[in-house]
């Protein structure tokens, strides 16, 4: 039977990375019954909400969706709709995976950590407001189940998946009470995984080591605004955005998406590099029992990528998306 899976094309270039992606998944042989759903800022004028009822009630459904980037205003306008799925469906774990490929030029080789960042909390929970005219307020919410379920999913993850080490991130000298809290509970939480080697770090000496040496890095624990700046950092060690993907893991379901934004200057040209949403549908593979599957398309992708005669611009080439997408397939 066909698993269901709800698919989001998104904004901007997210309509070419997202084919891209269901292309490499179809040649896998898995059966996926797609259901096509909407979110985005043109879906004010048609449902009167960037994110429809209708798209909630199909992730609400299949349980599983692939999405591509959405646009999201600056400063004013409707709320990121991908904070609002992330609170609709409880997706409170973002997993993004950060590993240097073979014939991606950049400064560092070895590099296999995974950020762990709790999804729904901190400055992120949306509690601002202008106290008067001169004067804003966020508040940075943390709670003990937010930190403790965080926190036992980075460990299950290492576990899970063969790793050594978890190291949490945090400002608990500055902010003792919110981050003071995370790290308490980290602590008393990495008790209980012996074989897990546990340490943690202050957020700004964390990115100075990242940028000398991240090849010491395993699972790096981060509450939600250093999860978010750490991973793009990481990012950057490893080609760019264009190279991370995401999984965001939640009680009500399971979203994956590519860790870049809806990249509107390169919207419509074919050239976007597609790596991260590809690689997001291979961890929406492996989330679905599908390993082997899961596998092939990483493979593959590190073999085109290896070999280095399809590259999109990003990375030096002059490949275009779907070319990119083509010797994936291919490579399979
Ligand atoms: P962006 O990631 O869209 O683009 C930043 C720069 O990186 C651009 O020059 C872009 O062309 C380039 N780039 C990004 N992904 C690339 C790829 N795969 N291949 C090649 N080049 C790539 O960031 P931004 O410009 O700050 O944001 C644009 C919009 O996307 C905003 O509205 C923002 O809110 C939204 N956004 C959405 C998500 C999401 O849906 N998860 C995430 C981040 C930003």
């Amino acid at each position: 039977m066909a698993y269901p899976v709800t698919l989001i094309y998104g904004d901007g270039s997210g309509p070419e990375v997202v084919a891209a992606a269901r292309k490499v998944v179809e040649a896998t042989g898995v059966a996926i019954d797609w259901q096509v759903a909407e979110a985005g800022a043109a879906m004010i004028e048609k449902y009167g909400a960037p994110l429809p009822e209708e798209t909630k009630a199909s992730i609400r459904k299949t349980g599983i969706a692939l999405k591509g980037p959405i646009a999201t205003p600056i400063g004013t306008g409707f709320r990121s709709v991908n904070v609002e799925m992330r609170k609709t469906f409880d997706l409170y774990a973002n997993m993004r995976p950060v590993k240097t490929y073979a014939g991606v030029d950049g400064k560092f080789s070895g590099i296999d950590l995974v950020v762990v960042r709790e999804n729904t909390e901190d400055l992120y929970a949306g509690i601002e407001r202008m106290v008067d005219e001169d004067t804003a307020e966020s508040i940075k919410l943390f709670t003990r189940k937010g930190c403790e379920r965080i926190t036992r999913f980075a460990f299950d993850f290492a576990v899970r998946e063969g790793r050594k080490k978890v190291t949490c991130v945090h400002k608990a000298n500055i902010m003792k009470c919110t981050d003071g809290m995370f790290l308490d509970i980290a602590r008393e939480i990495a008790k209980d995984y012996p074989t897990i080697e546990f340490d943690d770090s202050i957020v700004d000496a964390m990115c100075m080591r990242l940028v000398m040496f991240p090849e010491k890095y395993d699972v790096l624990l981060c509450p939600n605004l250093y999860g978010d700046i750490v991973s793009d950092l990481c990012a950057g060690l490893v080609g760019g955005l264009g190279m991370g993907p995401s999984a965001n893991i939640g009680v009500d379901g399971a979203i994956f998406e590519p860790i870049h934004g809806s990249a509107p200057d390169i919207a419509g040209q074919n050239k976007i590099n597609p790596t991260a949403c590809i690689l997001s549908a291979s961890l929406m593979l492996a989330h679905l029992g599908e390993a082997k599957a899961s596998a092939q398309v990483e493979q593959a992708v590190a073999k085109v990528l290896a070999e280095g005669k399809v590259r999109t611009q990003d990375l030096g080439g002059t490949a275009t998306t779907e070319e990119f997408a083509n010797a994936v397939v291919a490579a399979m």
